[in-house]
């Protein structure tokens, strides 16, 4: 379905932006991973999932927190790539503490990365996207985009106001090909995740397994964790034509969480 179509995922060197970039690889796009640590096996895994296809996969470590590094990227998705067709906005990093407490730098940190830095790359991919008459914004927001939870201040902060880009620039395209949309999950076992049940535990003394099942039965109806290849499932049809006028939608996959 997405033949010759080139995704650019964010933060697609682990959990939820890599199950991502391996669904769209599997339907036939190009690649191009970007995120800190080892490149390689993810690079070979999305490969794989594409191999069916004959895909490129490619790879820019820019620094989403650095406008300068993020235009690099777009130079380099221009020269390799022919621009950008699918551009899923997903690197993100979070912090938990009281406001009071909260460290002015990470406050800035999450604010940076998980959302200025998909206004940069948005007003960067918008116009390839609007002179091809197609294209799809896919925002990595949060059921924290939705809702709040206590010692979350910048990363709520961050997923509601990436929910309220998602909404003006789905406006803004309203009558073009492009669309602009965003998923918001539930808990997903990632390494994000992972450090959150492991500081719960440390602090509350109890076992890392009942950590994630207090931490699942907190928020999330289903007690179970919604997977990236849930999500990047839904990212696939987000690129469909089936859904070629779904507009400006936060979407939750998150167990029941918001419904509550
Ligand atoms: P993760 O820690 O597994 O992956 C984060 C990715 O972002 C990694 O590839 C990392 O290298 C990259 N990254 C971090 N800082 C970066 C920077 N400055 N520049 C470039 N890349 C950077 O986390 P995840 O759980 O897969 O989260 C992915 C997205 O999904 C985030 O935006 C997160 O807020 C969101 N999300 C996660 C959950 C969850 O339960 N895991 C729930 C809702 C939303």
């Amino acid at each position: 379905m997405l033949k010759g179509k080139t995704a650019l995922v964010t933060g697609s060197t682990s959990g939820i932006g890599l199950g991502i970039a391996r669904q769209l690889a599997a339907q036939g796009a190009n690649i191009i991973l970007n995120g800190f640590g080892d490149a390689d096996a993810p690079r070979a895994e999305v490969l794989q999932a594409g191999s069916a296809h004959g895909i490129r996969v490619g790879y820019h470590g820019a620094d989403m927190s650095k406008p300068s590094e993020i235009a690099d990227l777009f130079k380099f998705a221009d020269s390799e790539y022919g621009g950008v067709d699918i551009l899923v906005n997903n690197a993100g990093i979070q912090h938990v503490a009281n406001v009071e407490d909260f460290p002015v730098e990470k406050w800035d940190a999450i604010i940076a990365i998980n959302l200025s830095s998909a206004f940069h790359t948005t007003r960067l991919a918008v116009p390839g996207m609007r002179a091809k008459n197609w294209g799809r914004v896919i925002n990595l927001a949060s059921a924290h985009g939705l809702v709040a939870s206590a010692g979350k201040s910048a990363y709520v902060a961050a997923k509601h106001g990436l929910v309220g880009l998602t909404k003006s620039v789905a406006l803004e395209t309203a009558t073009t090909g492009v669309t602009c949309n965003a998923i918001c999950p539930g808990w997903v076992l990632t390494p994000l995740v992972q450090k959150q049940i492991e500081a719960r535990a440390e602090k509350e003394g109890i076992s890392v397994e009942q950590a994630q099942k207090e931490l699942l039965g907190e928020k999330q109806p289903s007690l179970q964790f919604v997977t990236p290849e849930q999500l990047g499932d839904l990212a696939v049809f987000l690129c469909s034509p089936g859904a070629s006028n779904v507009r400006g939608v936060a979407w939750n996959v998150d167990g029941g969480w918001v419904a509550q």
